[in-house]
């Protein structure tokens, strides 16, 4: 295994200032955090997809057993050594794109989907989100200033794939018949509903594009989930600049993984498009055999802010979709308000009862 080089680094020098610029969200530019300077990205090509057949064909390094880069930060010469793709000095907190080309062997990002929230409109999200959070503890709450929020981006696959699909199965048709029956000595009728089975097949077809596929574990597929759905139709060229600032993890899920997953995600689809293709009031899928063509596939980096905070010893983490504004969180109950509040629920009932006695008595 060859070792990734480490003379890639990225750091963009304020020409008033030299301080690190950093990537302005909602914008195509570069800002300097200190004294406002601001620098146009050049993008120099569209997102671009790769055939996935080619690429599947041959073996790749396991991303998880690459080695961390080694990189010494042009601020503040301070050694760095990470496995991300980009983030912050670990000494000056000056912005560092640590690589977009580990040796080869990991994958460049083809393209990003830019931010369309900014770091504000992520904080008021999130204010709103976690005041409206029942038992939230007051830690959670106090996380609404606009300092604790974090850029990222998270590594996700993207696959396009034209499927055809032969199936069979079974078309349920609803009828009714009457029947008698006897109660408290007289006999009455009611309708049943049952159902006739036909055999059913036929060909349906889809053409997806960008099936999202998360290339890393963390957050786990069930947060990423309830964190999306992802809008990539905007997604531009990749260019390191994006990346300046912001947190940037290596994928670690490979494309041949990712795959597995996004096929699961279209099957589901495919069995929708089965069952409306089959009609009546109930179907049955017996068996779906999917043709795939022009199968492609890129390696995109979906936008996000990001908290975390400690609760009772334990560190809980909120998110922030920046394509959406959508937020999904980690978040502790809050004892103490819990038993504030069935303690209330007690004297409330323990006034009904009360107040049902006194009228049992009342009246008796
Ligand atoms: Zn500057
Ligand atoms: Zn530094």
């Amino acid at each position: 295994m060859t070792a990734p080089s480490s003379g890639q680094q990225h750091q963009y020098a304020c020409s008033s200032c030299g301080a690190a610029l950093e990537f302005q969200p909602g914008t195509s530019s570069m800002k300097c955090p200190y004294c406002g300077a601001t620098v146009a990205i050049t993008t120099s090509a569209d997102s671009t997809k790769h055939d996935y057949v080619a690429y599947a064909n041959v073996p790749h390094a396991l991303v998880s057993t690459l080695p961390a880069f080694t990189v010494s930060c042009r601020n503040c010469g301070s050694p760095n050594t990470t496995t991300a793709v980009a983030g912050r000095c670990q000494s000056c907190r000056g912005a560092i794109v640590v690589t977009d080309d580990c040796g080869g062997e990991l994958k460049s990002p083809d393209g990003i989907v830019p931010f369309a929230v900014d770091q504000k409109a992520a904080s008021a999200a999130f204010g709103t989100w976690s005041s409206s959070r029942w038992f939230a503890p007051n830690a959670l709450k106090k996380v609404r200033t606009t300092d604790s929020m974090r850029g990222g981006y998270l590594p996700h696959w993207g696959f396009d794939d034209k499927t055809t699909t032969d199936y069979s199965g079974e078309r349920g048709e609803h009828y009714y018949t009457t029947e008698t029956y006897t109660e408290n000595g007289q006999t009455r009728t009611r309708q049943v509903q049952h159902t006739a089975w036909y055999p059913a097949s036929g060909r349906v077809s889809r053409d997806f594009v960008d099936v999202l596929a998360p290339g890393i574990t963390t957050p786990d597929a069930e947060t990423l989930e309830k964190l999306g759905p992802w809008s990539t139709a905007g997604a531009t060229g990749y260019e390191s600049e994006y990346l300046a600032g912001y947190d940037v993890p290596r994928y670690s899920v490979m494309a041949e993984a990712g795959f597995g997953y996004a096929k699961h995600e279209m099957q589901q689809v495919i069995e929708g498009d089965c069952r409306s293709d089959i009609g009546g009031d109930e179907q049955r899928v017996h068996s779906m055999t999917t043709y795939d063509v022009d199968l492609l596939f890129r390696l995109l980096l979906l936008p996000l802010w990001f908290a975390t905070y400690v609760f009772s010893g334990k560190t809980y983490a909120v998110y922030v979709n920046a394509n959406t504004g959508k937020v999904i969180g980690d978040r502790p109950w809050s004892w103490i308000k819990i038993t504030l509040a069935a303690l209330a629920a007690l004297v409330v009932i323990g006034i009904g009862v009360y107040a049902y006695q006194q009228g049992h008595r009342s009246s008796g």
